[in-house]
């Protein structure tokens, strides 16, 4: 199963997508952590990287785009995976269709976890990454708002996308989580 899960910053992303890897036997493809990784061993990439993620900004598309290019083709991609950060624009979007339509390996499904906007300043002030501070958090809203909530509307087009409430408990959310992914078809849960 191929899954891009979207959501905003303090969605709840990474909580939630570390359950579904291990659920449906997905590798985790997080692009704030490769990014992040890159940053810290001062990696080309991640020098290029950092004055963006610094800001709240999106970093360059054919940046990010090349990072996911190379992951794809680990060998542990195959047995289906979960994006979760990429694509972040309606470019990244289509270049991922690209790649996938070259390869074959179409997505299956595109699963957003919503949560209202003050939900989300609150999680995200309560979190300390260098990146969590006021005026970083407010863009990197405006950056969702702007850039990655169009690939909503992309996505539904498509007949991909499912979405689901964010809010309320870590394990009621899985649940929800699960009761889209266990009617795609490709999902294996274990
Ligand atoms: P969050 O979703 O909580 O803001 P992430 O860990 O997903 O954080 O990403 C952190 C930062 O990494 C982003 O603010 C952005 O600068 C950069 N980044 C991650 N994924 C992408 C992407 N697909 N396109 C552009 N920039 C990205």
């Amino acid at each position: 199963m191929r899954i891009v899960f979207i959501g905003p910053p303090g969605a709840g992303k990474g909580t939630q997508a570390q359950r579904l890897v291990e659920t449906y036997g997905l590798a985790h493809l997080s692009t704030g952590d490769m990014l992040r990784a890159a940053r810290d061993a001062q990696t080309d990439i991640g020098r290029q990287a950092e004055q963006y993620m610094s800001a709240g900004e999106l970093v360059p598309d054919d940046l990010i785009v090349a990072v996911i290019a190379q992951r794809l083709q680990e060998p542990d991609c195959r047995n289906g995976y979960l994006l979760d950060g990429f694509p972040r624009t309606i470019a990244q979007a289509q270049a991922l269709d690209a790649m996938l339509a070259e390869q074959g390996t179409p997505l299956d499904v595109v699963l957003e976890l919503q949560v209202p906007e003050e939900e989300l300043f609150r999680r995200l002030a309560g979190r300390g990454r260098s990146d969590d501070n006021p005026e970083v958090i407010r863009q990197r809203l405006v950056a969702y708002r702007q850039q990655t909530e169009p690939l909503l509307e992309y996505y539904s087009r498509r007949s991909l996308l499912r979405s689901i409430d964010g809010t309320g408990a870590v394990d009621d959310i899985f649940h929800r989580a699960r009761a889209v992914l266990d009617h795609v078809d490709g999902s294996k849960p274990r």
